[in-house]
């Protein structure tokens, strides 16, 4: 197992030539999920008290479980939120496996931490965060935006020097907010006051103060974050980010943006004026693996004073101590989040911002903005359809005029069937509609041409 020989030779070159193989491919099979009960069937069993080698494993996999597998590279993988890593970042992901670095502290990985905290600098920059801000790379939305709540309570609490250290916190977002918003509520053990809806679903500053002062005054004391959207999930709408901050910096309430999707059209040359006040946030996330062009899992955080993070979350160990003497080099993403060991899961993003450099990255971003806006365009000039939204970021959201849920639902799953696009339907005001999520540089204004065609 551990003695690289003859074996491990032909295997790699195996894994290799697949590997290149799936990256060749352009586009990549879309393929779908199977049920259980075909899985059993196809792939059966393959760990057993003495192996069924490689070959077996290998082949049930490339024949069966990866076909099982829907393509999120795919150009019309348009559903939830796609990802298009760059051949730069899924060929290092290869060299960062190979190389089983810890990333978790400068004393066992000084020269990746280094590496990562040059993606996150750049990340920093592209929202005008200042020169001490910093942060982590965690495994995804979900996980960055637990590890900037838990900061935000610690700040809260430290502020009230023990008042409130058995005070349930609360948080405020928006009714557009993500799903990990209240998951992080839930796990946290706080509660959440979300604003009422209005002009979309978006927090705007009026909501928030109004909402802000029909808190009694012990739950005003009780509020330790405001979360507020760098581009919703579901309509790819920015909240009122300048504003909103305003409302933030009065009440001294630490503000979190929740750009896991949005945020990478900071790397836009013509969306940055959608984002602005941002800069004034505490902290930000944004997916690498969404549309930033990294492979999965990667979601940068970043704090605009990292000191509170890292009181928040280090953890302390007689056999821990050692890490916290390095000095003033010293930066252990463990300090920074809700995890200890980690991947170096920025390593893939540091190599392809290097590889193509940050020109790259904006234009990609604005080639996916270009083909959202002629999709936009296209779907208001056909009979058949009506868009719902002008796209603020990537999202298009419309209407098949005269169906309803079952044949929106019918539509969908024949289109995966044939292999032509992955589309989920969404709601929008109640009703069910259409949903189309364009991350990737690859997807062309065919592809949605396509789209609209299929639906007539
Ligand atoms: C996708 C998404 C998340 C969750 O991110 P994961 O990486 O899936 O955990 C959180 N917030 C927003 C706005 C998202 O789009």
């Amino acid at each position: 197992m551990h003695k690289f020989d003859r074996d491990d030779e032909f295997l790699a070159e195996e894994l290799l030539g697949y590997a290149m193989a799936r990256m060749r491919r352009d586009p990549p099979p879309l393929d779908h999920s199977e049920t259980l009960e075909v899985l059993n069937e196809r792939a059966g069993i393959s760990i057993t008290p003495e192996g069924v080698g490689s070959n077996a494993a290998f082949f049930t996999f490339a024949t069966v479980l990866a076909k099982a597998c829907i393509s999120v590279d795919h150009p019309r993988f348009f559903a939830f939120v796609p990802g298009a890593p760059s051949d730069a970042s899924v060929l290092f992901d290869l060299v960062v496996s190979a190389s089983n670095i810890y990333g978790g502290s400068w004393l066992e990985g000084s020269g990746v931490v280094y590496a990562e905290n040059e993606a996150l600098r750049w990340i920093a920059d592209i929202a005008g965060f200042p020169a001490e801000a910093g942060g982590v790379f965690v495994s995804g939305g979900t996980a960055g935006n637990l590890s900037a709540l838990i900061a935000a309570r610690h700040r809260w609490r430290e502020r009230a020097n023990g008042k409130h250290d058995q005070t349930r916190g609360l948080m405020i977002a928006a009714y557009s907010a993500h799903s990990s918003v209240v998951q992080a509520a839930r796990v946290m053990d706080c509660d959440v006051v979300r604003v009422p809806y209005e002009k979309y679903g978006i927090l705007t500053a009026d909501g928030l103060r109004e909402t802000l002062s029909g808190l009694s005054e012990f739950d005003c004391d009780r509020v330790f974050a405001v979360v507020s959207s760098g581009g919703s999930t579901n309509a790819g709408l920015v909240d009122e980010l300048g504003q909103i901050a305003d409302v933030c910096t009065e009440h001294g309430v630490w503000h979190h943006v929740d750009g896991a999707y949005g945020c990478a059209a900071l790397a836009s040359h013509k969306k940055r004026s959608f984002f602005s006040g941002i800069e004034r946030a505490d902290s930000f996330i944004v997916d690498p693996h969404k549309w930033l062009f990294g492979p999965f899992d990667c979601c940068a955080l970043i704090y605009r004073d990292p000191a509170v993070a890292k009181r928040a979350h280090t953890q302390h160990a007689s056999y821990l101590d050692v890490l916290h003497d390095e000095g003033d080099a010293e930066w252990n993403p463990s300090d920074y989040a809700h995890h200890l060991s980690r991947r170096a899961r920025g390593l893939p993003v540091w190599f392809s911002l290097a590889t193509y450099g940050t020109n790259a990255y904006s234009d990609a971003v604005d080639v996916t903005l270009e083909v959202t806006l002629a999709g936009a365009d296209r779907i208001r000039d056909a009979e058949h359809l009506e868009l719902i939204l002008e796209p603020e970021l990537s999202i298009l959201l419309f209407r098949r005029k005269g169906w309803d849920e079952k044949q929106y639902d019918a539509w969908c799953d024949q289109m995966l069937k044939r292999g032509k696009a992955f589309i989920t339907p969404t709601k929008w005001e109640g009703d069910t509609v259409l949903r189309l999520c364009i991350v990737n540089p690859r997807t062309t204004i065919e592809d949605i041409e396509m789209i609209i065609q299929e639906l007539a």
